[in-house]
């Protein structure tokens, strides 16, 4: 493959040339389906009516006009993400990372007008993906991602995933905010028991701390609740959006309780194309979708059936599925062999999924899934573990 893009991927041959609801159409012709959804972005599947009419709508009437004037679409979108959150204020931006970026500025500038500027170290956990930026690489603390790219940004601490006491010894005068994402998704999946956040919560209540959730893949009804946090009965005091925000159209934003971002005055932050009356239009979109009446009990039932169905595999394949895992529609396949080798059988089989950390492979179809769908999708991956199983152990016959 020649190409002039910057050869920063590992891309598979393969291209589409259309999708409908949970299905891709390679340029080949061939239906895939789709079970990574552009890395959980794509949350109504693909060319869902309502987007697609929000869109050309919008594209007939106007795209962008700075934030030097006000836009309706914007504060409409913002007014409802924090009717349905904990949030008071919203900051819109363009991608997961930019949201982190605002989330750690506007946690560090809460304790700079609370008259302690030395507070600007945030507590990060082992296993953490924040962002590509050189700020939200240093928060992810991944060594392989930070290599060569110059002196790493200052004022992070990461700790062993999920352990409370090595957080309770890390908190000092310089500490500004604990950040985490509720359930990590390149991290492999791992859930954080919502006891421990609870914790978390309770640990910033009585130091004064910033709790900040990373919700870029959780955020959006792709845990079975609108918001990861939901889960926990607890809520963080700043929390980024992304990825399934504008339903494949790029938006990020940043969410924050008044007294958070109380330091976020005119001038500190800003963005040239955050918010703009397309990507808030698209927003408000997928919204009216995702908060009707009975759409996340919907996609709660298909995650329940798909985590059945992927049980019986695991029984059935003890040497290829090691564990499921998971909330919603954010599933991980623990593997026994190499997890890249599970992303080429399943799509072999037609079935777009995608690798992750701790050697998982992410199960992440659009949340409009139905029963067919799910079906098929079994049908796939027990013919994708049948491979790998005969793959595994060539001289035994799969047992079923
Ligand atoms: C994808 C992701 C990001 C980064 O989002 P980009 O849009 O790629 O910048 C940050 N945090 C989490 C948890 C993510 O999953």
């Amino acid at each position: 493959m020649v190409s002039n893009l910057l050869p920063t991927y590992a891309r598979a041959d393969l291209a589409f040339e259309r999708g409908e609801g949970a299905w891709l159409i390679s340029t080949g012709g061939e239906r895939y389906l789709d079970f990574g959804s552009g890395v959980a972005v794509n949350v109504l599947g693909h060319a869902h009516p309502a987007l697609v009419e929000a869109l050309t709508d919008q594209a007939h009437k106007v795209w962008h006009v700075s934030n030097l004037f006000r836009i309706p679409d914007a504060e409409r979108l913002a007014e409802r993400l924090c009717a349905a959150s904990f949030a008071d204020l919203v900051f819109f931006c363009n991608s997961g990372a930019e949201a982190m970026e605002c989330a750690i500025k506007t946690a560090r500038k809460y304790h700079a007008v609370s008259g302690h500027p030395e507070r600007v170290d945030i507590i990060t956990y082992e296993g953490a993906f924040h962002g590509r930026t050189l700020a939200t690489l240093a928060a992810g603390g991944q060594k392989k991602y930070l290599e060569g790219f110059g002196p790493v940004a200052g004022g992070f601490i990461q700790l062993p995933f999920a352990d409370l006491e090595a957080t309770k010894k890390a908190i000092t005068d310089t500490t500004a905010a604990i950040l985490i994402e509720p359930i990590q998704g390149e991290g492999g999946v791992r859930v954080v028991p919502p006891a421990f956040l609870r914790e978390l919560r309770k640990l910033c209540d009585d130091n004064g701390l910033m709790l900040v959730f990373d919700e870029v893949q959780t955020g959006i009804g792709r845990t079975g609740e609108l918001f990861g946090y939901m889960h926990s009965g607890i809520a963080p005091d700043i929390m980024a959006l992304a990825k399934a925000l504008g339903g494949g159209f790029p938006i990020g934003a940043c969410l924050a309780t008044a007294e958070a971002g109380k330091g976020m005055t005119v001038g500190t932050h800003g963005s040239t194309f955050g918010g703009n009356p397309l990507a808030t239009r698209v927003g408000n979109a997928v919204l009216d979708v995702v908060l009707a009446p009975g759409f996340l009990d919907h996609s709660r039932r298909m995650s329940l059936l798909l985590k059945q169905r992927l049980a019986e595999l695991k029984d059935r394949y003890p040497s290829v599925i090691a564990d499921i895992r998971g909330e919603g529609l954010l599933l991980g396949l623990v593997c026994v062999g190499p997890n890249g080798d599970m992303v080429t059988a399943l799509r072999d089989e037609k079935m777009l999924a995608i690798a992750a950390g701790d050697n998982v492979v992410r199960l992440l179809p659009p949340l409009i899934i139905d029963e067919a769908a799910v079906a098929d999708g079994i049908a796939m991956i027990d013919r994708a573990c049948a491979k790998l199983a005969r793959a595994a152990a060539p001289e035994t016959e799969t047992a079923s």
